[in-house]
């Protein structure tokens, strides 16, 4: 495959594209049949949908949603559903085949989707957001169902959205079914552990590739970009595994402080204001230097193509954990991959979420709920787990961990297909 000198001609940042460039390439490695890449690059189901919305002032309001299978064959399909004004049906089929790709690294019984509403949330009141959450599910309910497609919340979505959506698919069918979303509050069969599983699972990835490369963990210093449900607990978890946090970034502002920021106090000054922007404990630095930082470790975890060519020749750390979906730009990783900087990949390193969410879903079918220590375990082992298969794999063919991973995946993904085989 041709190497990139940037971005461009792709510019701006298409991260179907990225994904689909990942999927060809990982077939291409794994040595399946090249007819199973043919199925994959191409999404099953996109279903597009209007969401009129009434707003509290009583005009109309349409916005646009979407709803994404990208891969089936290994069971029903499994996504988040994200609110940002700027989603596309591009984003979401990218998304989604992340989810098919993600869902085989960890080994778990599902296909991959996505979906989402292009909106900015924050604009949004509460009765607002609720009647659009309800409207869309609505629009989107022919594809849902525990044996179908299991949302779950992701950017700008939380337990409540996910409680909505759960009580119109029961209004819709006129019966309780747990099964058909997972991210839900405690109180109507959500998992104990389920926000906080996705860094948990980042801080699995973190500890394992720190052993693996023996690199020191207690006392590296890492660099969060993004503090909302994943990066959020996990710059605590980070200092509570003995890594100096110095810099955390969100989208008003980001914060450095070379001794560690102190990350509760950081959690505190972020919930009263809003935003990390304006810490007294950090000196405020641009948003763009935030890369630049020395550390050990960065670990981006907001949004897609956060890091291009120029943030990675910048970057000083030679590990990147990947906690976001897509933060990176296929040209910023041939950067990092010829500086030789490890970077373990989203499909690997963000898997707690949708694993935490695999219990929930199961929790929901058996109706025995989990305690918390069964959780904890059953994640870390199924982290753990994967993340050996993927390391033993790029040890074996000498190929990035994100390589590695893709093997990995698509053979699992091949391998239903195939036994599958053609229908009719
Ligand atoms: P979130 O909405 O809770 O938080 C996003 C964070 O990113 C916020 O702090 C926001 O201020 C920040 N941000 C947005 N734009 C930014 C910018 N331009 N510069 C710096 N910071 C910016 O979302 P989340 O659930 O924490 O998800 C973050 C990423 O992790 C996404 O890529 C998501 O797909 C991925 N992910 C989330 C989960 C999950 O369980 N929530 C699971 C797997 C993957």
């Amino acid at each position: 495959m041709a190497s990139m000198e940037a971005d461009g001609p792709q510019a701006p940042y298409d991260p179907w594209w990225a994904v689909r460039r990942r999927i060809s390439a990982a077939v291409a490695a794994a040595g399946v049949d090249p007819e199973i890449e043919r199925l994959l690059l191409v999404p099953e189901r996109v279903l597009e949908v209007a969401v009129p919305v009434r707003m509290d002032d009583g005009h109309v309001e349409v916005f646009s949603g979407w709803r994404v299978h990208h891969n089936v064959a290994r069971g029903p399909a499994k996504g988040g559903i994200r609110f940002h004004p700027a989603l596309s049906a591009g984003e979401v089929t990218a998304l989604a085949a992340d989810m098919t790709l993600k869902t085989a690294v960890v080994d778990i019984p599902f296909g991959g989707g996505k979906g989402g509403v292009a909106c900015e949330p924050g604009r949004l009141s509460i009765s607002e957001l609720e009647r659009l959450t309800r409207r869309y599910t609505v629009a989107i309910a022919s594809l849902l169902g525990p044996d179908q497609d299991v949302p779950a919340p992701d950017v700008n979505t939380d337990e409540r959205v996910m409680a909505w959506l759960l009580d119109t698919m029961d209004m819709l069918q006129g019966r309780s079914v747990p099964g058909v979303v997972t991210g839900k509050p405690l109180s109507v069969g959500g998992m104990p552990m389920h926000a906080g599983a996705t860094s948990s699972g980042v801080v699995r990835c973190v500890r394992a590739v720190f052993a693996a490369t023996g690199r020191p963990l207690v006392g590296a210093r890492a660099v969060v970009q993004g503090f909302g449900k994943v990066g959020g607990p996990l710059a605590f978890l980070l200092q509570s595994a003995g890594m100096r946090v110095v810099a955390v970034a969100d989208v008003a502002g980001a914060v450095w402080n070379p001794g560690g920021l102190d990350v509760s106090a950081l959690a505190e000054h972020a919930r009263s204001s809003g935003s990390v922007a304006g810490f007294v404990g950090g000196t405020p630095i641009a948003s763009t230097d935030l890369w630049a930082v020395e550390a050990e470790l960065v670990v981006p975890a907001a949004l897609e193509g956060a890091i291009d060519v120029d943030a990675a020749r910048r970057m000083t750390a030679s590990v990147v954990v990947e906690a976001a979906n897509g933060p990176m730009t296929p040209a910023a990783d041939e950067v990092l991959d010829r500086r030789g900087v490890v970077v373990v990949p989203d499909i690997l390193a963000n898997a707690g979420g949708v694993t935490a969410s695999y219990f929930e879903w199961a929790q929901g079918r058996q109706g025995y709920a989990w305690d918390e220590e069964m959780v904890a375990d059953r994640l870390a082992r199924t982290m753990d787990r994967a993340f050996g298969a993927v390391w033993a794999r790029a040890q074996a063919l000498g190929v990035s961990l994100r390589d590695a991973a893709g093997v990995v995946a698509v053979e699992r993904i091949a391998a239903a297909i195939t036994a599958r085989g053609l229908f009719p």
